[in-house]
């Protein structure tokens, strides 16, 4: 998070003219000084003024040398300093020798305000003090012996009081010019004030402000013995929006949201008046409201509730309707917990909860959602420790030529033995791995280990078939999936036409161009991809042409219900591998655990089988029996 000590782009402007325009006038009126220096101290050494002129040339010699330093260190403030210095010395100077036919003092008046404009207005009062108490001592006191001219009385108080007039004005300029400078840099400060702790689109409170909010709400209720109610609101459908309409159209969207999300927590009876800041957005479509002081649950539903109806009708964006929804997760203090950032936390569970059950929906954080929060940690903790302990092994799936019985293709599965996932498989582990962004690193562990399995089958085994690898959807938006894995294919000397890649279906989005991309790169390297669980995804069927795919792969649901009573589910199997045959796609069946589904897939024309009917997944050693056996 930015912070005040970060300076913005403005006030680095600002200081960067502040500092040209400083170091120009030092220049110039070094330089003035210099000419004016050098003529002076002539005139006054052919005058016979000796000690005058040589006062002068040597104060001249002074800043040519100030003048070199200051273009070799770019150092503004000492050569302020050091013409500051020369410049009091020359009016010194003029007083005490009085100056050509005694017009040495008329100078000092143009030099003195010179010297107080190169100053900042601290130094410059300083400057100013030492020049009149110097004066005062020279003209008013028995140091007047010094003085090589004389001054009567009246001269001498007319000066002083002239000085003083001069002096006090530019100081007054001085001091106004460094308040502008001052109020610019503040308002700037302000903008990054505002930059770090509000959204610059909605110009809600962001996360970390919200935080220090909550934290405050809190340590409210905790002293008032108070209920706080959260709600984590996500919408539903948004990155839909975005994706297609452009992030202008959803910037619009929030904006137009966010407006409405406002009306709708102001409440009418004032019962639980919102307080400022009570809203924020967290992220991207993440919002939250913080309801202090309520009595009990139902408020907090009360307003979930009408946060909901703010979505009737959709919304209306440059003539385009949006249906998005939202999933709304409910936490409350001190219930479910009294840590700011564990309160958030749980709404954000809860609202995960809310959008697995059908969207457009609030849920109260409950200890079941709890459990599931501990199980998916537990699940994390274990994944971690399975990759640095190595954990993880390989199960093999042969799948089979419908026609000819022959094991064409091994799927491989993978198993985890960390004692944290006793008894869980990839089905639960796989999700918190994708979650977590463990899977990259799992996903190449797979990939690695299934090649060096395929390396040896195939020169110790005579095996003649291809490896299936299941991976994450979370690769086709990783770009650099398709070069690590050429990577691998090259370290492994394997050659891509044995090796297929399953990505579930569930994992495309229609028009999302990276993932398009990604699977166009992969299939380039020679690799076939397989459309996995087809069927339970939301593929528009017409959608399959643009897809480089070469195997669709039925789900396990779909063969099971083969012959059951539900003609909708019955009759998917034929309608895939009707599909399969119009796109000249290979068909593999999944889920094989009856005679009667093998036979009807043969009979159908399905290309290849697996289930335990067929095999059960074997472990590496029963599967080299296996293929010795067949
Ligand atoms: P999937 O790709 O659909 O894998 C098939 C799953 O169905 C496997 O479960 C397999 O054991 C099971 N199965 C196969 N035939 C039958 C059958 O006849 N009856 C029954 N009841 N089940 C059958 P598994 O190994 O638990 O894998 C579950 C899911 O986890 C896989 O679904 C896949 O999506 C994912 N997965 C497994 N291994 C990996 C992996 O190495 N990487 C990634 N990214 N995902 C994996
Ligand atoms: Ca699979
Ligand atoms: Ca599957």
């Amino acid at each position: 998070m930015t912070n005040t000590h970060h300076s913005t782009a403005g006030q680095q402007d600002m200081l960067a003219v502040r500092y040209s325009r400083r170091y120009r006038l030092c220049q110039v009126l070094t330089i003035l000084g210099v000419i004016f220096l050098f003529a002076l101290g002539s005139l006054s050494l052919i005058d016979n003024a000796h000690i005058l002129g040589a006062l002068l040339i040597s104060n001249g010699i002074l800043g040519l040398l100030n003048l070199y330093l200051l273009s070799r260190t770019k150092n503004v403030e000492r050569a302020a300093l050091i013409l500051s210095g020369i410049l009091f010395v020359l009016s010194m100077s003029l007083i005490i020798t009085g100056g050509k036919s005694n017009t040495g003092i008329l100078w000092v008046y143009p030099i003195a305000a010179i010297n107080l404009f190169i100053n900042r207005f601290w130094p410059a009062v300083f400057v100013f003090c030492i020049f009149s108490v110097c004066s005062i001592l020279l003209l008013l006191t028995p140091l007047s012996f010094l003085l090589m001219t004389t001054y009567t009385i009246t001269e001498a108080i007319r000066f002083l009081l002239t000085m003083l007039a001069l002096n006090s004005i530019c100081l007054a300029a001085l001091r106004s010019e460094e308040q502008a400078y001052q109020t610019i840099m503040q308002l700037h400060e302000d903008d990054i004030r505002q930059m770090a702790y509000y959204d610059t689109l909605t110009g809600l409170p962001n996360r970390w402000s919200f935080k220090s909010n909550l934290q405050r709400a809190i340590e409210k209720a905790k002293k008032d013995e108070q209920s706080i109610g959260l709600l984590y609101i996500d919408l539903d459908n948004f990155k839909q929006v975005n994706d297609q309409f452009g992030h202008e159209a959803g910037d619009k969207l929030l904006l137009e949201f966010s407006e409405r999300l406002s009306n709708a927590i102001r409440p009418a009876d004032k019962l639980h008046m919102p307080m400022a800041g009570s809203l924020a957005r967290l992220a991207g479509d993440e919002f939250v409201v913080l309801l202090p002081n309520i009595k009990n649950a139902s408020n907090a539903s009360d307003i979930a509730e009408r946060i909901l109806a703010i979505f009737n009708g959709g919304f209306v964006v440059d003539g385009a309707s949006h249906m998005v929804y939202a999933s709304i997760g409910i936490s409350i203090y001190p219930d479910d917990a009294t840590e700011p950032s564990e309160l958030l936390h749980n709404a954000d569970a809860a609202m995960y909860n809310a959008k697995h059950n059908g969207r457009n929906c609030f849920r109260f954080f409950t200890q079941e959602i709890a459990e599931n929060l501990r199980q998916r940690q537990q699940i994390e903790n274990g994944l971690k420790l399975a990759l640095i302990e190595d954990y993880f092994t390989l199960v093999y799936m042969p799948i089979f030529d419908c026609k000819n019985k022959t094991v064409v293709a091994l799927e491989v599965l993978l198993r985890c033995s960390s004692p944290e996932l006793e008894g869980i498989g990839p089905d639960q582990f796989i999700p918190v791995a994708e979650t977590t962004g463990l899977i990259k690193e799992i996903d190449l562990w797979v990939i690695s280990e299934a090649f060096q399995a395929l390396s040896l089958l195939q020169s110790e085994h005579k095996f003649k078939g291809m490896v299936c690898i299941n991976i994450s959807g979370v690769e086709l938006k990783n770009e650099n999936f398709p070069t690590q894995l050429k990577n691998q294919l090259t370290t492994h000397k394997i050659d891509p036409k044995y090796i297929e890649l399953e990505v579930t279906e569930t994992a495309f989005v229609v028009g999302d161009v990276t993932n398009l991309k990604i699977l166009n790169e992969l299939h380039e390297l020679g690799v076939s991809l397989a459309l996995d669980d087809f069927g339970t995804g939301y593929t528009a069927f017409n959608q399959l042409i643009h897809y480089p795919a070469d195997c669709l792969k039925i789900d396990r649901s779909f063969v099971n219900d083969l012959f059951s009573e539900r003609e909708a589910r019955n009759k998917m199997v034929m309608i895939i591998q009707n599909l399969a045959e119009l796109y000249d796609l290979r068909v593999i069946a999944e889920g094989v655990e009856t005679e009667a589904q093998l036979t009807y897939l043969t009979e159908i024309g399905c290309d290849w089988a697996q289930g335990y009917y067929l095999s059960r997944p074997l472990s590496w050693n029963n599967l080299i029996n296996f293929l010795k056996a067949h």
